[in-house]
Order: C-alpha cells, then structure tokens, then sequence
C-alpha cells in the first residue's frame, strides 16, 4: 500500500507541474505576493510513523490561517466549551475576512476559522498572558505536535501582515465595540499576525497534524472527542466560503492558508500536507485542491466512504 501510495505521489507531482495552471498568489500580504505561484509539495504521515512526500515537501511556506486549528486547539484545551459562548460553530457562506456578519450578528463570530472568529481565539488565548506568551504558547504546541523544534516564525511576514493587515484591525476594533474582545486591538491583531506568519514544511505540518487525525504514533495532545470536534469544524468551515466545495470534491477535514497550505486529515488514516501558493477564488490553494482531491480518490479516504 505505501508503495503504490508513495508511486501516486510522485506521478501526482509531475502530473501538478505539467498543468501549469498555478492560480495566483495573496498579494494583499505583500511578502506572501513575492512567492513564485508555481510551486507544489505534498506529504502524507500514515500510522505507522512512515512519511511519504513528493515535490517540494521540505520547502518551509506560511501556514497562514492553518495556524487557527493549533490555536484553536489550545485555546480548547484551556477553557472547552466556554468557547463557544464567544464564537459560533457554523459555516459562514461568506469571505474569509468579510466584517458583514459580524454587524448582523452582534460581534459573535460564526466560527472560530474565519478571520473574525480566528480573533477572538487569539484574544481568549492573550487571558492571564502577554503577546509573547500566547505566541509561544502556539509555537510551542504545534512543535510539540511535529516533534520538531525546528518551527519558527518569519517576521518578515507577520510585518508585512501587521503594516497592512487593516481589515483585520478593523475586525478586531469592531469585535471590541461589541464587547467581544478583552484586550487591547493591537495585542490581539498583533498575536494573530505572528501565529499566522509561523512557518513550516508540508512535512513538519503533516507530523503536526497527526494528533488531530488520531494516529496511533502521534503525541498526545488532543482527547479523542476534542479531535473529533476539530474535524467537524475543518470539515464544514475550513475553506471558508469554499468548504461545500471542498467537501464535495475531496471529502475531508481540511483547513487552508492564504501562504497556499493545506492540512488536511484522514481521521484514523493519515495526516496530509498539500503546499501551492497560487489561490482560487475562495482564497485557497488552486492545485492544492485538485491534488487533495486526486489523492482521495486514489486512496477512498473520503470520510464519506
Ligand atoms: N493572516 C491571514 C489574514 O488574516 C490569514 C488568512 C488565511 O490564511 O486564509 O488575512
């Protein structure tokens, strides 16, 4: 099986790069507009502790907002279901960064993976804490779920997020006039643009995602029923407005980037990380997608069997 898995693989990343038809990349980060669109690498951590990969699977990029699932996931950790009582669990059929819903449904967020939801996660993460620590408490997680020390974050990126990043601080401000942020808006946003600007290879993100996909070789980070609930939640609102597609298309849990990543798991299977920077309409990776998807067929990893 890993054989005929790893093959696929490799014919996946030529067939990738002979289409050529790459999307572009985010260009209102303006660091992440610098990264050259025609870039593809996957890699797969099964059970038994192998991982397999192809392409440019050790290339570190921007995970972007895959960072939103280790923050959640912490944040889960501390408080569980008080949670919810800030930010909701339901696709939003909207933008990734839209401020519409917001208004309509006074400042609770429809759920933790759009921008605004994702800000009030990194808020509640700031409770008892500095920026520094909440950062670090981040940082540390997703290196503890890797196993890997080697995880850093560019801040080059977080920067370039931070001097443009105005519909977030928007987002942030608009929250706090709802009461629905306890901190002050820089700190938040501020945490938020270096967890986003965290950096990883498709290898390290699939070692990260193992706990969440429940395989056996996996650090223990997460309960059972808490993975279950982060996968519910990648599964109907991962993508954004995209989700429905990407459900139809692949049918996996899975969360995007605007860096381009994908995370994408196989509860009980495997954990799977896509990178290609050029973007669809939705804001998520354009081959990503395509590939995720041939690799569900390939496999019938489907969750939908
Ligand atoms: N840092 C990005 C933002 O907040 C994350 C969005 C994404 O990756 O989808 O706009």
């Amino acid at each position: 099986m890993a054989e005929d898995l790893q093959e696929f693989l490799t014919g996946l990343d030529a067939e990738i790069r002979a289409m050529g038809d790459w999307g572009a990349v985010a260009d209102y980060i303006p660091e992440l507009g610098r990264v050259a669109p025609d870039q593809f690498g996957i890699a797969v951590a099964l059970p038994d502790g192998r991982v397999l990969t192809a392409g440019k699977a050790a290339q570190p990029f921007s995970i972007q907002s895959v960072s939103k699932v280790f923050a959640l996931a912490c944040v889960l950790g501390r408080i569980g279901e008080q949670l919810w009582l800030r930010v909701g669990r339901e696709p939003s059929g909207d933008r990734f960064d839209s401020i519409l819903l917001l208004e309509q449904e006074k400042g609770r967020p429809r759920n933790p993976f759009i921008n605004a939801g994702a800000l009030v996660v990194t808020d509640e993460l700031l409770t008892g804490r500095t920026p520094r620590q909440a950062l670090s408490e981040v940082l540390s997680f997703v290196r503890a779920a890797a196993e890997d020390d080697d995880i850093h974050i560019d801040k080059a990126v977080a920067r370039s997020e931070a001097e443009n990043g105005h519909r977030n601080t928007a987002l942030a401000h608009y929250l706090r006039s709802f009461g629905n942020l306890n901190n002050p808006p820089e700190h938040t946003t501020g945490t938020y643009f270096h967890q986003c600007a965290i950096e990883m290879s498709c290898i390290q993100l699939a070692r990260a995602g193992r706990s969440i996909a429940g395989l056996p070789n996996a650090p223990q980070m997460l309960s059972p029923r808490k993975a279950r609930r982060i996968n519910a939640l990648m599964l109907t609102c991962g993508q954004y407005d995209g989700s429905g597609n990407f459900a139809f298309r692949v049918g996996l849990p899975a969360k995007s980037g605007v860096g381009g990543g994908l995370l994408i798991i196989a509860p009980g299977r495997a954990s799977i990380a896509i990178w290609s920077p050029g973007l669809d309409g939705w804001g998520n990776s354009k081959m990503g997608t395509l590939a995720a998807e041939k690799l569900a067929e390939f496999t019938g990893w489907s969750v939908f069997g």
